[in-house]
């Protein structure tokens, strides 16, 4: 196996070399010709440029690692999973055994992480290098602690950027896809979580990290609540293997979005006025114990909806860069607010237990179907919470509104059909 990194001065493979006429980038896999650029020295690539230049000129080091064989790892209590998940557990370790790639398309609240220890386990039993590979870092950080605590006899590093476990060796690799640059031809099975999420997402730099750090045949399984359209399109001419858990693990519907049509929203918002319907609908949970997340299209939105709602409610804003963004959210889920204003920084990953949402400026062009599916997710995940109010305001209706509400009535349906749903 091996492990690789960039050097200018070591000798190995040079970052780029010349096929014929075309070039090819050692460190991303990129063989575009117009992603190539001359400079004083050579030739070197663009597509993986933030990580600095790999070029003719530039040396990639790749040196072997021994990695010791594990066998009788196993998970250190009975994990319960439902049938749905119980089937696509044994769809997963069939592909791995089948060396081919395979996705998983769970809806938000599918609890689509326990789907895949069998088949880490059934990996690492046989002595292989897995890697759980994920766009963000937020998901290292959650996942590292959990699967410590699941796995038993197994080694677990986390890779994300700053990361302390660099360089350690290990069977189990929680790492973001950047990471991924330092891996070649190194792991037996990529399990890809959120596929669609950014920056992973029509990023080709990243795609190349994943197909280089695997080994040749390694099976990749993709994981998603909001396939993209090209995995759409591939999943219906049957060029990807899949399969689908249209349901939550507690077996209740995803709650299906009203529309409240408004008018002028964000004008209003940046004149320091709030639309009645928003207001009344937000004034009408204060005499319940929900609390509510209420999305906004961007910063300044948000930041005049919080000076419009603080007299009135208990709410704090928060961004992407918010200073005391961990903080703001760890209040919120104590409960110590009750409503939480916030970007599409939120739509994925923070689960809380018994909340209401709504978007505002819903027609904005950044609540595409996929973002709006994923914070529509956020609500009623709790077994003990399965139902939610979840509003879109909007001037008017736009197609990705539409697009999805359609995904959820079907996933819900398809659900129903299956007679899954308690
Ligand atoms: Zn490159």
């Amino acid at each position: 196996m091996l492990r690789e990194f960039t050097s200018l001065t070591t000798n190995s493979v040079p970052g780029v070399i010349k096929q014929g006429k075309k070039y090819y980038c050692n460190r991303c896999g990129n063989k575009k010709l117009k992603d190539f650029y001359r400079d004083s020295l050579g030739v070197y690539c663009r597509n993986c440029l933030v990580f600095g230049k790999s070029a003719t000129y530039t040396k990639i080091i790749r040196e072997q690692i021994i990695i010791p064989k594990k066998d009788k790892c196993g998970l250190t209590k009975v994990i319960h999973l439902s049938d749905m998940q119980e089937l696509a557990s044994k769809h997963c370790v069939k592909a791995y055994k089948e060396g081919k790639n395979t996705l998983i398309y769970a809806v938000c609240g599918a609890g689509k992480t326990e789907i895949v220890y069998e088949v880490i386990l059934t990996a690492l039993n046989e002595g292989k290098v897995v890697g759980f590979a994920t766009p963000r870092k937020d998901v290292v950080l959650e996942l590292y602690p959990r699967f410590k605590r699941d796995f038993c006899q197994v080694e677990i590093v986390a890779l994300y950027g700053g990361s302390q476990d660099k360089g350690r060796l290990a069977n189990l690799y929680i790492t973001t896809t950047h990471q991924l640059i330092n891996f070649y031809q190194f792991f037996d099975l990529i399990i890809l979580d959120e596929v669609d999420a950014f920056p992973y997402y029509n990023n080709k730099m990243l795609e190349g990290f994943v197909q280089k750090a695997k080994k040749k045949k390694a099976p990749i399984i993709f994981l998603t609540a909001t396939p993209t359209r090209k995995i759409q399109y591939l999943m219906k001419t049957k060029q990807l293997d899949y399969f689908i858990i249209p349901l939550r693990f507690h077996r209740y519907p995803i709650p299906v979005p009203r529309v409240s049509l408004t008018s002028s929203t964000i004008t209003k918002l940046n004149k320091g006025v709030c639309p009645k319907k928003i207001l009344n609908w937000l004034e009408s949970k204060k005499s319940t114990n929900k609390q509510v997340f209420v999305f906004v299209p961007d910063i300044k939105s948000g930041i005049n909806l919080e000076k419009i709602l603080k007299p009135h409610f208990t709410c704090a804003f928060v961004y992407a860069e918010s200073p005391n963004r961990k903080q703001i959210i760890n209040d919120f889920r104590a409960g110590k607010f009750q409503l939480i204003i916030t970007t599409t920084i939120l739509e994925r990953g923070v689960t809380v237990s018994n909340v209401d949402v709504c978007i505002v400026g819903c027609d904005a062009e950044i609540f595409d179907e996929r973002a709006i599916v994923q914070i529509v997710g956020r609500a009623g995940r709790d077994k003990n919470y399965p139902t939610a109010d979840v509003v879109l305001f909007c001037d008017y209706y736009t197609r990705e509104i539409r697009k999805a509400i359609k995904q959820i009535k079907r996933m819900n349906k398809m659900a129903k059909r299956m007679k899954l749903l308690l």
